[in-house]
């Protein structure tokens, strides 16, 4: 029994003229001028915790879009015994029947709900039409599809046997309960995160990023439309640290599966090794952490497919992507050329609201997150080691707004060569041509981490030698392309270093971190 090898989700367009734009702005209009409530949802229920926190439009951010309950530690409490209390039934299902539910899930998600999941990833994450397409539309639904794919695959995989003798794998789900602790900047991997091992199995507690909660609620209605059990995936909205006290405590703890900032994931690990000899078993620890991602030109670049990855791969969704490009290596002799072609080029890119389709940058997700970007690039301004070629404004009267911003910098351990800033700020260092061997040793070396990556380079033999040198410096590395973007199905995504722990989302490598298989052997 297989699950055929699906396809990519097609990307919508969204076409001056197309009725995809229409129903879309149609479906922002009524979601903009309706505000929702939005409970937690623990065992199939709706729990309206103690606290009533406002949502707002990251661009317009006077605009409340509702308001959401959080809850505590007795929500947390409970929703772990609904977990608990789901996991007999739903790891007795067969996985045909645990999968079919989420390829239903990818069904409603692809046709009844797509305008809903990217109207609300557009207006609470402040995702322009084609960001949130390709995210909460086409990767979530990929992510459902190709994991299904992929399940099937490990549950096909059995050790051999022979005459008188039958050996065989059961992967069977982890024991006790997984904790998906997701991130604000993609839906689709705040979906994938409860989803992945539920589809394994496990039941979950889900805790999404509080930016994010606007469209959490609509991912997990269309989980429990297409038939998802009480208690598979509990919904629970609380502060992160106090929610962290009732799960790395419990006895039952058996993973976390966790996409976010490496500190609060260095944090996580350490609360775990503390509580190591409580639990039943060893916990699975998944985590995609940080990125500090580069783009390293060699001599023989193309200048303009050069410049168009590094504008897209630095400034598409603000730079609020783990893979987003965020330094930059260029040798001097391009330097001239790549310089005007990045600045007549960004002069032509538009700020400003995601219901405008032209904009392609919009609002930042929040106060502490543009307090946290322009103070870097006030300080930048401000340096003697940098130069700002292009952006460097920023406005909160309406929206987060932030220009695009580049810097020149002669120090390549300049501060914004090294930390993530999780902005629309990329900065550049200029090498001499004859340095470039020494220049991919300071890639190399000059991060803590080890997400992705872009060699430019029209010279084979460099493109090769390069890819050699930086074989560590990234878990996805893009020759001649932008570094941002990584497909389901197409390019497992994962980095190592601070960046992770490398399990490859949307393949069967992160599946099998949720299962714990036995293996029998019987004897006739
Ligand atoms: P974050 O680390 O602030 O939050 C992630 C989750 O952890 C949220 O649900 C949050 O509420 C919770 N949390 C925060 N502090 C906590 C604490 N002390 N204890 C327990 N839980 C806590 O991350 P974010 O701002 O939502 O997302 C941006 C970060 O995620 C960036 O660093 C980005 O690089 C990273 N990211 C990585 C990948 C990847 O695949 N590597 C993908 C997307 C985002």
């Amino acid at each position: 029994f297989k699950v055929p090898q699906p396809t990519n989700e097609p990307i919508y367009s969204y076409a001056v003229g197309s009725s995809e734009r229409q129903l879309l702005q149609d479906t922002l209009h009524t979601l903009r001028n309706k505000q929702v409530e939005i409970p937690m949802r623990i065992h199939g229920k709706s729990v309206q915790g103690s606290k009533k926190v406002a949502m707002n439009v990251p661009h317009d951010h006077q605009h409340i879009l509702g308001y959401y309950y959080e809850g505590g530690k007795k929500e947390i409490a409970e929703a772990i015994e609904s977990a608990l209390s789901a996991k007999a039934a739903w790891a007795a299902l067969t996985w045909q029947e645990r999968v079919s539910i989420f390829l239903k899930a990818a069904d409603l998600s692809a046709n009844k709900y797509r305008m809903e999941l990217n109207a609300r990833t557009m207006l609470g994450q402040s995702k322009n039409a084609y960001q949130a397409e390709i995210d909460s539309a086409c990767e979530w639904v990929d992510f459902l599809r190709f994991n299904a794919h992929y399940a099937a695959q490990i549950y096909a995989d059995q050790p051999i046997s022979s005459p008188g003798v039958w050996n065989r794998l059961e992967y069977r789900p982890l024991e006790g309960f997984v904790y998906a602790l997701t991130p604000f900047n993609f839906t689709a991997i705040a979906g994938n995160l409860p989803a992945a091992p539920a589809m394994m199995g496990n039941t979950v507690v889900w805790k999404p990023a509080p930016q994010q909660i606007y469209s959490a609620a609509i991912l997990m209605q269309i989980l429990e439309e297409a038939g998802l059990p009480a208690g598979v995936i509990n919904l629970v909205f609380a502060d992160g640290p106090e929610a962290g006290e009732v799960v790395f405590k419990h006895r039952e703890f058996a993973g976390i599966h966790f996409t976010g900032s490496t500190k609060v994931f260095q944090t996580i690990w350490q609360n775990i090794g503390n509580n190591i000899a409580n639990y039943k078993s060893y916990p699975r620890i998944v985590g995609e952490t940080g990125g500090k991602d580069f783009v390293i030109a060699h001599a023989s670049a193309e200048v303009k497919a050069l410049v168009t990855g590094l504008i897209r791969g630095a400034f598409e969704y603000q730079g609020q992507k783990c893979s987003a490009a965020s330094r930059a290596y260029v040798p001097a002799s391009l330097w001239p050329a790549v310089k005007s072609q990045l600045q007549s080029d960004l002069a032509k890119i538009k700020v400003g609201v995601t219901e405008d389709f032209g904009n392609f940058v919009n609002a930042v997700i929040d106060q502490k997150a543009f307090d946290k970007i322009t103070s870097y690039v006030q300080e930048a301004k401000n340096s003697k080691e940098v130069e700002v070629i292009a952006g460097g404004g920023f406005d909160a009267s309406k929206g987060y707004f932030v220009e695009p911003t580049v810097l020149l910098t002669t120090n390549p351990h300049y501060r914004t060569m090294e930390e993530e800033i999780f902005g629309p700020v990329l900065t550049i260092y200029v090498y001499p041509d004859h340095d470039w061997r020494a220049t991919l040793n300071l890639v190399d070396q000059t991060s803590a981490y080890a997400l992705t990556g872009a060699i430019f380079s029209q010279d084979t033999y460099a493109l090769s030698e390069a890819a050699k040198a930086l074989e560590n410096a990234a878990g996805n590395l893009y020759l001649n392309d932008k570094c941002t973007g990584a497909v389901v199905g197409q390019q497992p995504f994962g980095g190592a270093r601070a960046s992770g722990t490398n399990d490859k989302a949307g393949s069967y490598l992160n599946l099998l971190r949720w299962v714990s298989p036995r293996t029998v052997k019987e004897v006739f």
